[in-house]
């Protein structure tokens, strides 16, 4: 005889619900007397109705009923399933994985894999029955859905909230499946408690004193802060993740508008508006500026720009921060400073750009490749395979050789990539009057090493040193980013800047 109200049963209903009645297969539907009401019991009852499903109503002890609970070996199969399928989560929240993917291929076995910072990562290989199972229990033992047969052929949504199935720094997790050409995907997303750690930019690669510097600017009432970088440096996270922060910080006091061309990512508590479409890019900047001038009409206490990309615009932006708003915006440059040049060959006055209240901060940032934990290897070992001129470079600039690592052969873990995920590295400046008066009076110098000695500022070729000497970036993919590391030494010894020379 089967229960079928039982977890992973064919009619499974809550923990609740299954103290007040069970059915089983014969038919029979046991009722506890006291529950005959209760409307969680009638609203079942009609979902029996509703299947046209046969059944004769039983008056019960509630000991009884949970009596017909105990020992079902198929819900002792779906329990060690879910143990499984908790570790599983577990392992994604431990790696600050956005979702987890399972595939499940008919003809061949069952893939998982971790998104962690917007990157698939190969977790594993399974058989195909596994999988099914994992996913046939997590979809009808964990989550919380009335109807709660899985079908491999449909698109089914579910979530997940009890709290004993899911880590404990999660809300919730939300399923979505789809059949694919020999089987099935099951997407989970996992619901994080903690937003503001999810916002962090920490987790991207800031150093704490960068993390410090984009606080400070955060609380500046007024001016813009420009995020310089080139494409696909990873700008518009770093803007998203600080806006998301700054609404979450102010429980929505601030009335934030964006305006993007397109919106890249959802920024929950800010209204985005997108820039019309338009067919020629002269049409496309004055589309852009009209929505500009509409956004500070609006009452906006920060207003986000996708990027600056000509004069008109660059204009604009320095006329929303003159008149009293925090402004985001994001420009083509390969440092912090030269963001400021970039803006002055856009046409911006020089004494617009070297005051304070109207430039409040300078972020730039690159991406470069993290090394697979799993399969990279010491340098200090492998010394033979590159060349003596490369070798005593590095040595020039990195203390500890025995710590640097160089990419592996990839493995099951990385998917034969050798690496795993991107990091920032970057560069962080504050700017107030004494800064700015290195910058009226030409004195790049000045203005570097001011950045260096009172605010603690390092240079993104610094940074990436500082990510290839703890071994989690390799030295060679850090200089296609960031060029040769002994920049740096050069760069002390002559003061001269960095992206002068390269
Ligand atoms: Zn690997």
């Amino acid at each position: 005889m089967k229960v079928l109200t039982a977890k992973g049963g064919e009619y499974q209903i809550s923990d609740d619900l299954r103290e007040k009645l069970v059915l089983l297969d014969d038919g029979r539907l046991f009722i506890a007397k006291s529950y005959s009401f209760d409307p969680h019991v009638r609203s079942f009852i009609g979902r029996l109705q509703h299947k046209n499903v046969n059944y004769t109503i039983h008056n019960a002890d509630l000991a009884i009923i949970a009596n017909y609970y105990q020992d079902k070996s198929n819900q002792e199969d779906h329990s060690d399933m879910q143990r499984a399928a908790k570790q599983l989560f577990e392992k994604g929240v431990s790696l600050r994985a956005s979702d987890i993917h399972i595939r499940v291929s008919k003809r061949g076995r069952t893939q998982i894999f971790f998104r962690v910072h917007n990157d698939l990562e190969f977790i594993g290989e399974k058989p195909f029955e596994y999988g099914d199972q994992l996913c046939s229990t997590i979809y009808q033992a964990m989550a919380d859905v009335s109807d709660s047969t899985f079908e491999q052929l449909s698109r089914q949504d579910a979530r997940i909230s009890e709290k004993s199935k899911i880590p404990e720094n999660l809300d919730g997790i939300r399923i979505a499946t789809s059949p694919q050409v020999d089987g099935y995907i099951m997407v989970l997303r996992l619901l994080y408690n903690d937003t503001s750690d999810d916002l962090s930019l920490t987790n991207l690669g800031y150093s704490q004193t960068q993390v410090d510097s984009v606080e400070f600017m955060k609380k500046r009432p007024t001016g813009v802060i420009i995020i310089g970088g080139p494409t696909g440096s990873g700008k518009s996270t770093t803007l998203q993740r600080t806006l998301g922060s700054i609404i979450h910080e102010t429980s929505g006091r601030k009335h934030i508008i964006t305006v993007e061309d397109p919106p890249e990512y959802p920024i929950p508590g800010a209204v985005q508006t997108p820039v019309t479409n338009a067919d020629s890019e002269e049409a496309r900047s004055r589309e852009y500026q009209k929505a500009i001038k509409a956004a500070m009409r609006l009452d906006p206490d920060i207003i986000m720009l996708s990027e600056v990309r000509d004069n008109p615009t660059a204009r604009l932006v320095v006329q929303a921060a003159m008149t009293g708003h925090q402004v985001w915006t994001t420009v083509h440059a390969n440092s912090a400073l030269a963001i400021l040049n970039r803006m002055m060959d856009l046409g911006v006055q020089p004494e617009l750009l070297s005051d304070p209240t109207v430039i409040a901060g300078l972020i730039c940032q690159r991406l470069v490749k993290k090394l697979c934990p799993h399969c990279k290897r010491p340098l200090s070992q492998h010394m033979d395979e590159f060349n003596d001129k490369d070798i005593r470079r590095f040595m020039s600039v990195l203390k500890d050789m025995d710590k640097i690592f160089v990419q592996g052969h990839g493995c099951d873990k990385c998917r034969g990539s050798g690496t795993s995920g991107r990091t920032v590295v970057a560069e962080t400046i504050v700017t107030d009057n004494k800064l700015m008066k290195f910058i009226k009076e030409g004195d790049r110098i000045g203005a570097i090493n001011y950045v260096k000695n009172e605010q603690n500022g390092i240079s993104m070729l610094e940074h990436a040193i500082i990510k290839v000497s703890e071994g989690l970036v390799d030295p060679f993919q850090a200089e296609d980013v960031v060029g040769a590391l002994n920049t740096v030494i050069i760069e002390r010894d002559h003061s001269i800047l960095a992206e002068e020379i390269r």
